[in-house]
This record gives structure tokens, C-alpha cells and sequence, in this order.
């Protein structure tokens, strides 16, 4: 336990469990909504008109146009929806794209949204808010990003494909391990990050060996609860700024380079940060990148950025990116162990 800390808690509401989704209109009544936009992807569409339908009176209308990194562009065609159609609050329905749209709505007009999580991102529990415009993605943090509930019900993520699911459960994790270390952690998210990774360690491989396994889905759910809630509290480190620089500037998929860089950045940070890193690292056998390479390889998990579409010849610009303005990190960001991390991260190779 440190010597002290300084905490605060995000006043979400959280309703978990099977069949949770059908308590939508009462918590939608509770947070005094009447005319709710349904959002998601569209291929998710079918499912927002489901919700819509379940909403009856309640729902103004879908929104089906969210796509990943919540360009401005889409959230004003959103904004121009939502005024049509008179709503007065968002039912966001679907992964971090989704999630970040609805956030991005509250973020202008202050409504109240409420998710139906159906990833394992982590979106769902921060105030944080990344967008994009003319290629640059800002991101931002403020009460008002933060979604007042949560719907997290397991039996609508039985057929969230395998490689999405394990990609997105690592991209969890990769939460909770950075709040370990965090400069600002506490003894309340070492708590959450711990339990979150132990459930993802055990629901993922039984998801890989039976996807509709309603059980493995609550527990993969659970733990993503956890590790999002991490994030949304505590700040993140090299990791996180490394996927930020990749996805920002090379246009690399989010929770793809999450699974692959996991390790690795685990691995750079595994000495300076032992003690914090313990309990984590004995779910894997007692080293942290290295047991966190071979779980990824059993998931059958994107293993090298390679992989992911990055040129050899992008590695050293890749590096200059990450290593400018740095997030606060456990060990010193310096740009030639940076590059080698991330050319043992594009090789595929089991870290040390
Ligand atoms: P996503 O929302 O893009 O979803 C991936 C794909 O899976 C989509 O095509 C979606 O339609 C589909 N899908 C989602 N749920 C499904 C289900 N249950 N069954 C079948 N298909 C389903 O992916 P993601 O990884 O959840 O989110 C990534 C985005 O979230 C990125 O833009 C990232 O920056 C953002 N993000 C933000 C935060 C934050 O705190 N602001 C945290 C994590 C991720």
C-alpha cells in the first residue's frame, strides 16, 4: 500500500448480469430519458433496432453510422440525427466506436447516455474521450464524457467473434497492468486491476474453446468491467502512448496493437516496476512479458506488428513519436530502447 493517495471515483451506475438488458426502460426512465437515439455500427444495426423496438415510445430513432476513432465528421452527422428526431438522451449499443460516439454527443450537449457494452474494451467506464479530425486524434478527459449507466449483459456478447474478443480482452488487461504502475494508483485499482486480470486469464481461454459459453462471457465481461474502470481512474503509461502513436500515426487497428505490444511493454517496464507487478505476474508464471507472450500465442492472439500491416521502415519514425512528449513511465522512456522494444514487438519475438 503506498503512503497515501489521493482517489476519485467515477459515479457511474453499473447493472451487470444475464438478461439485464431488459431492465433498459427502467433505467432509462430513471435517468429521466423519454426520447432515446440507439447507436452502433453498422453492423451492429440490426441490433440497435432491436433495442429501439424493446424501447418503444421511448426510442426517437437509430443512429447506426459509428465508426472507430469517433471522426468529428460522423459525430455531426449523429448530432443532426439526434435534433431531427427530437431525442434527449443516447443508448449507446456496442464496442468503444459506438461508446466513443455517444460520448462524443454528451461531450456537446450534456445528455445523458447509457451504454450496452458488448466488447471488452473499457470504454464504457471513463470520462476520457479520444477523437479525430483532418487525421489528428485529441484527447480529452471531463465529467461530462463519463456515461451515466452501464448495461453489461453477457448474453449479448455470445457471438462477439473469437479474435475480436480475445484482442479486446488483452486490450483490457493491457488497463489494469498500467494501473499497477500508475504514478497516481491507489490501493482501490490495484484491487480492480488484479481482479480483472485474473478473470480475463481464466475467461479468455474458454471463450477461444467455446465462444456462447454464457459463464466464460460473464467472467470476460466482468474483468473488462474492472480493468475499464482502472483506466478511467488512474493514469496510463508507455503502453498506452505507444498504441496512441501507432493507431494515431499509422493507422494500425486499437485492440490489435494492444495484444501485440502488451508483452513487450510489460517486459520494458518488468524491473522498475517489480513489486507493483507481482501479483500480476504470478497469473502468468512469475514473468510478466514473457508470460503474458505465451497466453497471447495460446489465444491464438496477433503476435507482431508485421502482422498488423506496419512497415519495417516505419519502426524508427514510430519510435521518434512514441518518445515525444512522453507519458510519466516506471522506467525512463529512452528512444533506443523504445526502438528495440518495438522491433522485437514487429519481429513477433517472446520478450526477456
Ligand atoms: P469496436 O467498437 O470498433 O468494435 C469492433 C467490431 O466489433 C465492430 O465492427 C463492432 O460492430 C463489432 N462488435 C462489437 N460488439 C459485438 C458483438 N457483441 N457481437 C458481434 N460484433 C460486435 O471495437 P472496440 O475495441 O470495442 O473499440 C475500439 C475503439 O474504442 C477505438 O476507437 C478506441 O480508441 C476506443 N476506446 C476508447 C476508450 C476510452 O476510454 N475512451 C477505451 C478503450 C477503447
Amino acid at each position: 500500500m503506498p503512503d497515501s493517495f489521493s482517489l476519485t471515483l467515477n459515479p457511474a451506475r453499473i447493472v451487470f448480469g444475464r438478461g439485464t438488458i431488459a431492465q433498459l426502460p427502467a433505467e432509462l426512465a430513471r435517468l429521466g430519458g423519454r426520447r432515446a437515439l440507439v447507436l452502433s455500427t453498422p453492423s451492429q444495426k440490426n441490433h440497435a433496432e432491436a433495442i429501439a423496438a424493446r424501447l418503444g415510445d421511448a426510442a426517437a430513432g437509430v443512429f447506426a453510422g459509428a465508426v472507430m476513432h469517433t471522426p468529428v465528421g460522423v459525430t455531426a452527422q449523429a448530432l443532426q440525427a439526434f435534433a431531427d428526431v427530437g431525442a434527449d438522451c443516447v443508448v449507446a449499443y456496442g464496442g468503444g466506436s459506438t461508446i466513443g460516439l455517444g460520448k462524443a454527443i454528451a461531450w456537446r450537449n450534456d445528455v445523458p447516455q447509457i451504454v450496452i457494452a458488448t466488447t471488452y474494451a473499457g470504454s464504457e467506464v471513463t470520462p476520457i474521450l479520444g477523437e479525430t479530425e483532418n487525421g489528428l486524434k485529441t484527447t480529452r478527459r471531463d465529467a461530462r464524457i463519463l456515461p451515466e449507466t452501464v448495461i453489461y449483459d453477457p448474453d449479448l456478447t455470445l457471438r462477439l467473434p473469437v479474435a475480436i474478443s480475445v484482442s479486446s480482452g488483452l486490450n483490457a488487461m493491457a488497463h489494469a497492468i498500467e494501473g499497477l504502475y500508475a504514478q497516481d494508483r491507489n490501493p482501490i485499482t490495484a484491487l480492480q486491476a488484479v481482479e480483472g486480470v485474473r478473470a480475463l486469464r481464466q475467461a479468455l481461454p474458454r471463450i477461444v474453446e467455446v465462444p456462447d459459453d454464457p459463464e466464460a462471457r460473464s467472467l470476460a465481461l466482468y474483468g473488462s468491467w474492472l480493468c475499464g474502470t482502472v483506466l478511467g481512474t488512474v493514469g496510463m503509461a508507455l503502453h498506452h502512448k505507444l498504441c496512441h502513436a501507432l493507431g494515431g500515426s499509422f493507422d494500425l487497428p486499437h485492440a490489435e496493437t494492444h495484444a501485440v505490444l502488451l508483452p513487450h511493454t510489460a517486459a520494458y517496464n518488468a524491473a522498475a516496476a517489480a513489486d507493483l507487478l507481482r501479483p500480476a505476474a504470478d497469473l502468468f508464471g512469475g514473468s510478466i512479458g514473457g508470460g503474458l507472450y505465451d497466453f497471447a500465442a495460446t489465444l491464438g492472439a496477433p503476435r507482431a506488428l508485421r502482422d498488423l500491416g506496419l512497415d519495417q521502415g516505419d519502426l524508427d519514425r514510430a519510435a521518434d513519436i512514441a518518445v515525444q512528449n512522453p507519458y510519466w513511465n516506471p522506467r525512463p522512456v529512452e528512444r533506443d530502447a523504445v526502438r528495440r522494444l518495438l522491433g522485437q514487438a514487429w519481429e513477433g519475438t517472446r520478450p526477456e
